[in-house]
Protein backbone atom coordinates (compact mmCIF):
# COMPACT_ATOMS: atom_id res chain seq x y z
CA UNK A 1 0.00 0.00 0.00
CA UNK A 2 1.05 3.64 -0.67
CA UNK A 3 0.06 6.75 0.83
CA UNK A 4 -1.94 8.14 -2.49
CA UNK A 5 -4.01 4.89 -1.76
CA UNK A 6 -4.96 6.23 1.66
CA UNK A 7 -6.44 9.56 -0.28
CA UNK A 8 -4.41 12.01 1.84
CA UNK A 9 -4.15 15.66 -0.24
CA UNK A 10 -1.27 16.55 -2.26
CA UNK A 11 0.34 18.90 0.31
CA UNK A 12 0.61 16.41 3.03
CA UNK A 13 1.56 13.58 0.41
CA UNK A 14 5.20 16.30 -0.67
CA UNK A 15 5.48 16.25 3.76
CA UNK A 16 5.32 12.75 3.70
CA UNK A 17 7.84 12.42 0.92
CA UNK A 18 10.24 15.59 2.18
CA UNK A 19 10.66 13.57 5.63
CA UNK A 20 11.81 10.29 3.75
CA UNK A 21 8.54 7.79 4.29
CA UNK A 22 8.17 5.63 1.04
CA UNK A 23 5.25 3.76 2.49
CA UNK A 24 2.76 3.56 5.57
CA UNK A 25 3.78 1.35 8.53
CA UNK A 26 1.17 -1.29 9.55
CA UNK A 27 -0.16 1.05 12.20
CA UNK A 28 -0.66 3.75 9.68
CA UNK A 29 -2.68 1.48 6.63
CA UNK A 30 -5.22 0.51 9.35
CA UNK A 31 -5.73 3.71 11.81
CA UNK A 32 -5.77 6.29 8.61
CA UNK A 33 -8.74 5.12 7.10
CA UNK A 34 -10.32 4.56 10.29
CA UNK A 35 -9.68 8.20 11.38
CA UNK A 36 -10.93 9.88 8.31
CA UNK A 37 -14.08 8.10 8.49
CA UNK A 38 -14.02 10.43 11.91
CA UNK A 39 -14.58 6.88 14.10
CA UNK A 40 -13.50 6.84 17.39
CA UNK A 41 -10.58 4.22 17.39
CA UNK A 42 -8.13 2.61 19.90
CA UNK A 43 -4.78 1.73 18.70
CA UNK A 44 -2.58 -0.48 20.48
CA UNK A 45 0.97 0.32 19.06
CA UNK A 46 4.27 1.17 20.73
CA UNK A 47 6.66 3.90 19.92
CA UNK A 48 8.35 3.08 16.58
CA UNK A 49 5.15 1.73 15.00
CA UNK A 50 4.84 5.11 13.28
CA UNK A 51 1.94 5.74 15.47
CA UNK A 52 2.23 9.00 15.66
CA UNK A 53 1.56 9.61 12.07
CA UNK A 54 -1.39 7.32 12.17
CA UNK A 55 -2.92 9.96 14.18
CA UNK A 56 -1.25 13.04 12.63
CA UNK A 57 -1.35 12.76 9.24
CA UNK A 58 -5.28 11.96 9.24
CA UNK A 59 -5.90 14.88 11.45
CA UNK A 60 -4.05 17.13 9.40
CA UNK A 61 -6.08 16.13 6.37
CA UNK A 62 -9.61 16.54 8.14
CA UNK A 63 -8.59 20.06 9.11
CA UNK A 64 -6.96 20.76 6.01
CA UNK A 65 -10.43 20.61 4.48
CA UNK A 66 -11.97 23.03 6.23
CA UNK A 67 -9.18 25.44 7.06
CA UNK A 68 -9.64 28.78 8.86
CA UNK A 69 -8.42 32.22 7.99
CA UNK A 70 -4.34 32.15 7.85
CA UNK A 71 -3.96 34.01 10.66
CA UNK A 72 -5.92 35.32 13.78
CA UNK A 73 -8.89 33.34 14.90
CA UNK A 74 -8.02 30.14 14.50
CA UNK A 75 -10.08 27.50 17.09
CA UNK A 76 -8.33 24.83 18.35
CA UNK A 77 -9.81 21.80 16.39
CA UNK A 78 -7.38 18.99 17.74
CA UNK A 79 -5.89 18.20 20.55
CA UNK A 80 -3.21 16.21 21.04
CA UNK A 81 -2.98 14.95 25.51
CA UNK A 82 0.64 13.12 26.12
CA UNK A 83 1.67 12.81 29.23
CA UNK A 84 5.09 13.77 29.30
CA UNK A 85 6.80 17.07 27.87
CA UNK A 86 9.20 15.13 25.53
CA UNK A 87 6.85 13.23 24.02
CA UNK A 88 4.70 16.49 23.85
CA UNK A 89 7.23 18.15 21.73
CA UNK A 90 8.32 15.29 19.36
CA UNK A 91 4.62 14.97 18.42
CA UNK A 92 4.45 18.49 18.04
CA UNK A 93 7.42 18.38 15.89
CA UNK A 94 5.44 15.86 13.95
CA UNK A 95 2.93 17.88 12.98
CA UNK A 96 4.79 20.76 12.30
CA UNK A 97 6.55 18.61 9.48
CA UNK A 98 3.49 16.92 7.80
CA UNK A 99 1.84 19.96 7.82
CA UNK A 100 4.21 22.12 6.73
CA UNK A 101 2.57 22.56 3.43
CA UNK A 102 -0.49 24.08 4.85
CA UNK A 103 -1.60 26.69 6.58
CA UNK A 104 -2.58 24.54 9.64
CA UNK A 105 -0.77 26.32 12.93
CA UNK A 106 0.46 23.63 15.41
CA UNK A 107 1.82 24.51 19.17
CA UNK A 108 2.91 22.78 22.48
CA UNK A 109 2.64 23.18 25.77
CA UNK A 110 3.82 21.48 28.96
CA UNK A 111 4.62 22.31 32.82
CA UNK A 112 8.36 23.37 34.50
CA UNK A 113 8.46 26.45 31.78
CA UNK A 114 7.41 30.05 31.62
CA UNK A 115 3.45 29.90 30.83
CA UNK A 116 3.88 33.38 29.06
CA UNK A 117 5.40 32.24 26.21
CA UNK A 118 2.94 29.47 25.75
CA UNK A 119 0.23 32.05 26.41
CA UNK A 120 1.54 34.85 23.76
CA UNK A 121 1.34 31.60 21.09
CA UNK A 122 -2.13 30.54 22.20
CA UNK A 123 -3.45 33.86 21.72
CA UNK A 124 -2.27 33.62 18.14
CA UNK A 125 -4.48 30.81 17.38
CA UNK A 126 -3.63 27.24 16.72
CA UNK A 127 -5.29 24.45 15.16
CA UNK A 128 -3.70 21.52 16.48
CA UNK A 129 -2.61 21.75 20.42
CA UNK A 130 -0.23 19.12 21.68
CA UNK A 131 -0.31 19.55 25.48
CA UNK A 132 0.57 17.30 28.48
CA UNK A 133 -2.35 17.53 31.22
CA UNK A 134 -1.29 19.62 34.06
CA UNK A 135 -0.32 22.75 32.17
CA UNK A 136 -3.80 22.20 29.74
CA UNK A 137 -5.70 22.19 32.82
CA UNK A 138 -4.01 25.34 34.02
CA UNK A 139 -4.29 27.26 31.20
CA UNK A 140 -7.80 26.70 30.49
CA UNK A 141 -8.74 27.59 33.94
CA UNK A 142 -6.75 31.03 33.11
CA UNK A 143 -9.51 31.20 30.60
CA UNK A 144 -6.55 30.91 27.73
CA UNK A 145 -7.67 27.62 26.10
CA UNK A 146 -10.84 27.14 24.64
CA UNK A 147 -11.78 23.69 23.76
CA UNK A 148 -15.06 24.25 22.65
CA UNK A 149 -14.64 23.38 18.94
CA UNK A 150 -11.96 20.26 19.50
CA UNK A 151 -13.48 17.84 17.24
CA UNK A 152 -10.43 15.57 17.99
CA UNK A 153 -9.12 14.50 20.88
CA UNK A 154 -5.95 12.44 21.16
CA UNK A 155 -4.54 10.70 24.03
CA UNK A 156 -1.48 9.40 23.53
CA UNK A 157 0.22 6.80 25.31
CA UNK A 158 -2.91 6.06 27.82
CA UNK A 159 -1.19 3.80 29.98
CA UNK A 160 1.21 5.53 30.50
CA UNK A 161 -0.67 8.57 31.48
CA UNK A 162 -2.62 6.36 33.42
CA UNK A 163 0.57 4.99 35.58
CA UNK A 164 1.29 8.26 36.11
CA UNK A 165 -1.84 9.57 37.72
CA UNK A 166 -3.43 11.20 35.42
CA UNK A 167 -7.17 9.27 35.23
CA UNK A 168 -8.76 12.33 36.77
CA UNK A 169 -7.17 15.13 34.67
CA UNK A 170 -7.49 13.21 31.20
CA UNK A 171 -11.38 12.62 31.89
CA UNK A 172 -11.82 16.15 33.11
CA UNK A 173 -9.91 17.37 29.37
CA UNK A 174 -12.40 14.79 27.91
CA UNK A 175 -15.87 16.73 29.26
CA UNK A 176 -14.44 20.09 28.51
CA UNK A 177 -14.10 19.13 24.81
CA UNK A 178 -17.76 19.03 23.12
CA UNK A 179 -20.38 15.85 22.92
CA UNK A 180 -19.64 14.53 19.74
CA UNK A 181 -16.65 14.64 19.17
CA UNK A 182 -14.06 11.88 17.71
CA UNK A 183 -11.75 10.00 20.45
CA UNK A 184 -8.45 8.42 19.31
CA UNK A 185 -6.86 6.34 22.19
CA UNK A 186 -3.26 5.21 21.44
CA UNK A 187 -1.71 2.86 24.17
CA UNK A 188 1.40 0.69 24.14
CA UNK A 189 -0.27 -1.80 25.87
CA UNK A 190 -3.99 -2.62 27.32
CA UNK A 191 -4.38 -3.14 30.88
CA UNK A 192 -7.70 -3.51 32.74
CA UNK A 193 -7.95 0.56 33.91
CA UNK A 194 -6.72 1.82 29.99
CA UNK A 195 -9.80 -0.80 28.87
CA UNK A 196 -11.75 0.84 31.37
CA UNK A 197 -11.35 4.17 30.42
CA UNK A 198 -11.99 3.81 26.89
CA UNK A 199 -15.21 1.97 27.93
CA UNK A 200 -16.44 5.20 29.64
CA UNK A 201 -15.46 7.62 26.88
CA UNK A 202 -15.19 6.58 23.83
CA UNK A 203 -18.28 5.15 21.37
CA UNK A 204 -18.38 2.68 19.31
CA UNK A 205 -14.59 2.35 19.03
CA UNK A 206 -12.58 0.30 16.09
CA UNK A 207 -9.93 -1.43 17.31
CA UNK A 208 -6.30 -1.96 15.83
CA UNK A 209 -3.29 -4.07 17.77
CA UNK A 210 -0.66 -3.57 15.82
CA UNK A 211 2.26 -4.94 18.13
CA UNK A 212 0.94 -6.98 21.03
CA UNK A 213 2.39 -5.74 24.62
CA UNK A 214 3.80 -8.96 24.76
CA UNK A 215 5.58 -9.56 21.62
CA UNK A 216 9.07 -8.76 21.50
CA UNK A 217 10.25 -7.79 18.17
CA UNK A 218 12.67 -9.93 16.17
CA UNK A 219 15.76 -8.38 16.39
CA UNK A 220 16.13 -8.19 19.91
CA UNK A 221 19.00 -10.16 21.30
CA UNK A 222 18.42 -10.65 24.84
CA UNK A 223 20.41 -11.93 28.03
CA UNK A 224 19.94 -11.88 31.07
CA UNK A 225 22.34 -11.71 34.02
CA UNK A 226 22.13 -12.75 37.62
CA UNK A 227 24.19 -10.24 39.45
CA UNK A 228 24.50 -9.09 43.47
CA UNK A 229 22.90 -6.05 43.34
CA UNK A 230 26.18 -4.16 45.10
CA UNK A 231 27.55 -5.57 41.94
CA UNK A 232 26.07 -4.55 39.41
CA UNK A 233 27.79 -1.26 38.64
CA UNK A 234 31.05 -3.39 38.59
CA UNK A 235 29.02 -5.67 35.98
CA UNK A 236 27.94 -2.85 33.94
CA UNK A 237 31.58 -1.18 33.47
CA UNK A 238 32.49 -4.71 32.77
CA UNK A 239 30.47 -5.33 29.87
CA UNK A 240 31.09 -1.59 28.47
CA UNK A 241 34.61 -2.27 28.79
CA UNK A 242 34.64 -5.76 27.32
CA UNK A 243 31.12 -5.94 24.94
CA UNK A 244 28.64 -3.59 24.76
CA UNK A 245 29.57 -1.28 21.95
CA UNK A 246 27.94 1.78 20.01
CA UNK A 247 24.78 3.66 21.25
CA UNK A 248 23.44 2.92 24.80
CA UNK A 249 20.55 3.32 26.70
CA UNK A 250 20.71 2.04 30.10
CA UNK A 251 17.35 2.58 32.50
CA UNK A 252 17.40 2.68 36.16
CA UNK A 253 14.22 2.92 38.13
CA UNK A 254 15.09 5.77 40.61
CA UNK A 255 16.46 8.96 39.89
CA UNK A 256 18.81 8.98 42.32
CA UNK A 257 20.11 5.62 40.59
CA UNK A 258 20.24 6.96 36.89
CA UNK A 259 22.63 10.29 39.10
CA UNK A 260 24.70 7.60 40.61
CA UNK A 261 25.42 5.74 37.70
CA UNK A 262 26.20 8.98 35.54
CA UNK A 263 28.93 9.59 38.35
CA UNK A 264 30.86 6.50 37.70
CA UNK A 265 30.63 6.22 34.08
CA UNK A 266 31.58 10.13 33.79
CA UNK A 267 34.95 8.83 36.45
CA UNK A 268 35.60 5.59 34.32
CA UNK A 269 35.80 8.36 30.83
CA UNK A 270 33.01 7.18 29.52
CA UNK A 271 30.61 9.59 27.49
CA UNK A 272 27.43 10.21 29.11
CA UNK A 273 24.55 11.96 30.12
CA UNK A 274 20.83 11.48 31.53
CA UNK A 275 17.13 11.99 31.56
CA UNK A 276 14.93 12.30 34.56
CA UNK A 277 12.13 13.87 36.24
CA UNK A 278 14.12 16.82 38.22
CA UNK A 279 16.44 17.77 35.40
CA UNK A 280 15.06 20.84 33.76
CA UNK A 281 13.05 20.79 30.51
CA UNK A 282 15.90 22.50 28.84
CA UNK A 283 18.61 19.65 30.19
CA UNK A 284 16.29 16.63 29.27
CA UNK A 285 16.56 18.33 25.47
CA UNK A 286 20.08 18.90 25.61
CA UNK A 287 20.67 15.46 26.76
CA UNK A 288 18.53 13.82 23.94
CA UNK A 289 20.01 16.35 21.04
CA UNK A 290 23.91 15.10 22.72
CA UNK A 291 22.89 11.35 22.14
CA UNK A 292 20.83 11.92 19.10
CA UNK A 293 24.30 13.58 17.65
CA UNK A 294 26.24 11.13 18.93
CA UNK A 295 28.48 13.74 21.35
CA UNK A 296 27.17 11.41 23.67
CA UNK A 297 26.59 7.50 23.66
CA UNK A 298 25.13 6.23 26.58
CA UNK A 299 22.35 8.06 27.98
CA UNK A 300 21.05 6.94 31.67
CA UNK A 301 17.17 7.86 31.81
CA UNK A 302 14.11 6.13 34.11
CA UNK A 303 11.26 5.56 32.37
CA UNK A 304 8.75 7.50 32.68
CA UNK A 305 11.30 10.22 31.38
CA UNK A 306 12.40 8.21 28.48
CA UNK A 307 9.08 6.64 27.68
CA UNK A 308 7.91 7.34 23.80
CA UNK A 309 11.00 9.13 23.11
CA UNK A 310 12.14 8.58 19.42
CA UNK A 311 15.86 7.05 19.71
CA UNK A 312 16.28 5.60 16.67
CA UNK A 313 19.27 3.20 15.44
CA UNK A 314 20.14 2.22 19.00
CA UNK A 315 22.58 -0.73 19.52
CA UNK A 316 22.03 -1.84 23.05
CA UNK A 317 19.61 -1.17 25.96
CA UNK A 318 20.67 -2.14 29.55
CA UNK A 319 18.18 -2.92 32.41
CA UNK A 320 20.40 -2.01 35.11
CA UNK A 321 17.11 -2.34 37.11
CA UNK A 322 14.66 -4.59 36.68
CA UNK A 323 11.15 -3.26 35.85
CA UNK A 324 8.17 -4.17 37.99
CA UNK A 325 6.26 -3.86 35.17
CA UNK A 326 6.84 -6.38 32.94
CA UNK A 327 5.42 -4.51 30.10
CA UNK A 328 7.93 -1.77 30.61
CA UNK A 329 10.85 -4.61 29.73
CA UNK A 330 8.86 -4.86 26.25
CA UNK A 331 8.83 -1.17 25.73
CA UNK A 332 12.77 -0.95 26.35
CA UNK A 333 14.15 -3.50 24.65
CA UNK A 334 11.50 -2.23 21.46
CA UNK A 335 13.95 0.91 21.34
CA UNK A 336 16.88 -1.43 19.98
CA UNK A 337 16.68 -3.20 17.17
CA UNK A 338 14.66 -1.49 15.09
CA UNK A 339 14.16 -0.68 11.10
CA UNK A 340 15.89 -3.70 10.60
CA UNK A 341 18.93 -3.31 13.09
CA UNK A 342 20.07 -5.94 15.26
CA UNK A 343 19.61 -4.82 18.66
CA UNK A 344 20.93 -6.03 21.90
CA UNK A 345 19.00 -6.37 25.32
CA UNK A 346 21.32 -7.13 28.89
CA UNK A 347 19.04 -7.57 31.84
CA UNK A 348 20.64 -7.15 35.37
CA UNK A 349 18.76 -9.32 38.17
CA UNK A 350 19.58 -9.16 41.45
CA UNK A 351 18.34 -11.46 44.33
CA UNK A 352 15.02 -9.72 45.10
CA UNK A 353 14.28 -9.08 41.64
CA UNK A 354 13.60 -12.44 40.16
CA UNK A 355 9.99 -12.26 40.28
CA UNK A 356 10.27 -9.87 37.94
CA UNK A 357 12.61 -12.13 35.90
CA UNK A 358 9.36 -14.48 36.28
CA UNK A 359 6.25 -12.11 34.92
CA UNK A 360 8.42 -11.23 31.83
CA UNK A 361 9.13 -14.34 30.96
CA UNK A 362 5.10 -14.79 31.08
CA UNK A 363 4.39 -12.31 29.02
CA UNK A 364 6.78 -12.61 26.21
CA UNK A 365 6.46 -16.30 26.76
CA UNK A 366 10.10 -16.68 26.18
CA UNK A 367 12.80 -18.09 28.82
CA UNK A 368 15.40 -15.44 28.84
CA UNK A 369 18.82 -16.75 27.66
CA UNK A 370 21.19 -16.39 30.94
CA UNK A 371 24.86 -15.30 30.61
CA UNK A 372 26.32 -17.02 32.97
CA UNK A 373 29.94 -16.39 32.49
CA UNK A 374 30.77 -13.00 34.11
CA UNK A 375 32.74 -11.90 36.76
CA UNK A 376 29.71 -11.23 39.50
CA UNK A 377 27.66 -14.42 39.42
CA UNK A 378 24.42 -14.83 41.75
CA UNK A 379 23.21 -18.53 42.11
CA UNK A 380 19.46 -18.09 40.55
CA UNK A 381 18.16 -20.78 42.78
CA UNK A 382 19.89 -19.16 45.54
CA UNK A 383 17.78 -17.27 48.36
CA UNK A 384 18.85 -13.88 48.90
CA UNK A 385 20.11 -14.21 52.27
CA UNK A 386 22.15 -16.94 51.51
CA UNK A 387 23.18 -16.13 48.53
CA UNK A 388 25.04 -12.91 50.36
CA UNK A 389 26.96 -14.97 52.32
CA UNK A 390 28.25 -17.07 49.19
CA UNK A 391 28.73 -14.27 47.20
CA UNK A 392 32.17 -13.51 48.12
CA UNK A 393 34.30 -16.62 46.87
CA UNK A 394 32.09 -16.84 44.04
CA UNK A 395 32.94 -13.19 43.37
CA UNK A 396 36.62 -13.77 43.79
CA UNK A 397 36.04 -17.15 41.53
CA UNK A 398 34.40 -15.04 38.77
CA UNK A 399 36.53 -12.44 38.62
CA UNK A 400 39.24 -15.05 37.87
CA UNK A 401 37.25 -16.42 35.14
CA UNK A 402 36.42 -12.96 33.53
CA UNK A 403 40.57 -12.54 33.65
CA UNK A 404 40.59 -15.96 31.27
CA UNK A 405 39.85 -15.23 27.43
CA UNK A 406 37.49 -17.82 27.49
CA UNK A 407 33.48 -16.41 27.09
CA UNK A 408 30.71 -17.71 26.79
CA UNK A 409 27.84 -16.09 23.94
CA UNK A 410 24.78 -17.26 23.73
CA UNK A 411 22.63 -14.96 21.64
CA UNK A 412 19.12 -15.96 20.79
P1 LIG B 1 6.59 6.76 16.20
O1 LIG B 1 6.18 5.35 16.41
O2 LIG B 1 5.47 7.64 15.85
O3 LIG B 1 7.40 7.26 17.36
O4 LIG B 1 7.56 6.81 14.92
C1 LIG B 1 8.83 6.23 14.93
C2 LIG B 1 9.72 6.75 13.82
O5 LIG B 1 9.27 6.28 12.54
C3 LIG B 1 9.77 8.27 13.70
O6 LIG B 1 11.13 8.64 13.56
C4 LIG B 1 9.01 8.59 12.44
O7 LIG B 1 9.53 9.74 11.81
C5 LIG B 1 9.24 7.35 11.60
N1 LIG B 1 8.16 7.03 10.65
C6 LIG B 1 6.83 7.17 10.83
N2 LIG B 1 6.14 6.73 9.76
C7 LIG B 1 7.04 6.30 8.86
C8 LIG B 1 6.96 5.73 7.55
N3 LIG B 1 5.79 5.50 6.98
N4 LIG B 1 8.11 5.42 6.92
C9 LIG B 1 9.30 5.64 7.53
N5 LIG B 1 9.47 6.16 8.76
C10 LIG B 1 8.35 6.48 9.44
Amino acid sequence: MSFKDLQLNKPILRAIAEAGYDNPTLVQEQTIPLVLEKKDVITSAQTGTGKTAAFALPIIQLLFDKQDAPKKGKKIKALVVSPTRELAIQIANNFKTYSKNTNLRTTVIFGGVAIEPQIDVLRKGVDILVATPGRLLDLHKQDEINLDYVETLVLDEADLMLDMGFIDDVKKIERLCPEGKQILLFSATMPYKVEQLANTILKDPARIEVTPSSSVTKDVSQLLYYVPKRNKIELCLHLLRNTIKGSILIFRRTKFGVDKLEQTLLKNGYKVDTIHGNKSQNDRQEALKKFKNSYVNILIATDVAARGIDINELDAVINFDLPNIPETYVHRIGRTGRAGNIGRSYAFCSADEKNYVKSIQQLINVQLPIEEDHPYPLDPKAKPIVHKKKSGSKHKKGRKSAGSKKKKKRWY
